[in-house]
């Protein structure tokens, strides 16, 4: 049973499907025992129950199928809630009250040299570290340094790592290893939960794939550095790892990368001009003949 590959989709119906997601799709189904769907709809302002129809409908018209109940992530707020408040009762986490403008301000001091950008944009400065008012918290932060020292320092959190099937933006492949300085200083105290939808990307996955019974998490390099924080995720909250495969990311045929909101390659749009499913498989290198 253990040998069993478990799959998943998980797009944010957000908008509609690229090839960059028939590539995420198809190569996740191809291998897979079972194959899971899973909307990504945390993110309530932008997405949308007709999104999720029309990317059903992709996915179908694609030849695939998934096993039901399709799981939704804004049906879990509660269990991503708990995972929260378990870093919190273990010290782990702060509120934080800055608003973007607040977090620009404090990087443009001098002191405190070049900016660093994360996998979740700019790395926090820490300016709420000490100083919380969770009452007016716009989110709540890990505290990175507390969380890596909860684990048994930078010695333990090398020993954790990850399995990359395919590779990184850099050519990592095999077993990685975490890395607790870049842990602390490249990605920093990212966001736990925002005040808005109460969780964040980071938690739910995890939350989810461990739930899901995920093995092999098949998704775009876009996504790689984001696979460190929820490595560190899955071994403070006694989580699964799964298997990764951080693909190739698709481009189009001017060689640009598909962007979420670059509509025009929508696969909707290349089925109502005469495409193919196996024009599509052709199209991002997945067809056998
Ligand atoms: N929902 C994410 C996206 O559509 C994918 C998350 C994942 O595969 O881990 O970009
Ligand atoms: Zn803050």
């Amino acid at each position: 049973m253990s040998s069993r590959r478990v799959e998943r989709f998980a797009p944010s119906p957000t908008g509609p499907l690229h090839l960059g997601h028939a590539f995420s799709a198809l190569t996740a189904a191809r291998g897979a025992d079972r194959f899971l769907l899973r909307m990504e709809d945390i993110d309530t302002a932008r997405s949308r129950p007709d999104w999720e129809a029309a990317i059903e409908q992709d996915l179908h018209w694609l030849d695939l199928d998934w096993e039901r109940p399709v799981l939704r992530q804004s049906e879990r707020l509660p269990l991503y809630r708990d995972a929260v408040a378990r870093l919190t009762a273990a010290g782990l986490t702060y509120a934080c009250t800055c608003t973007r403008g607040d977090i620009r301000a404090a990087l443009s001091a001098p002191q405190e040299g070049a900016p660093v950008t994360g996998p979740d944009g700019l790395v926090y400065p820490g300016t709420c570290r000490r100083a919380g008012h969770p009452e007016e918290a716009n989110a709540i932060r890990l505290d990175m340094a507390a969380a890596i020292a909860a684990l048994g320092g930078d010695e333990a959190v090398r020993r954790l790592t990850f399995t990359e099937l395919d590779e990184g933006p850099e050519g990592q492949t095999g077993c990685i290893p975490l890395d607790p300085d870049a842990l602390r200083t490249g990605v920093g105290d990212i966001v736990l939960a925002r005040r808005d939808i109460g969780t964040s990307y980071h938690v739910a996955v995890v939350v989810d794939d461990a739930a899901q019974a995920i093995t092999h998490v098949t998704r775009g390099r876009d996504l790689f550095e984001a696979t460190p924080i929820h490595r560190i995720l899955q071994a403070l909250l006694d989580l699964p790892t799964p298997l990764y495969r951080h693909h190739r990311l698709i481009r189009d045929a001017d060689g640009k990368r598909l962007a979420k909101r670059d509509d025009a390659r929508a696969l909707s749009l290349l089925r109502a001009q005469g495409w193919t499913p196996a024009d599509i498989r052709r199209a991002i290198g997945l067809s056998d003949s």
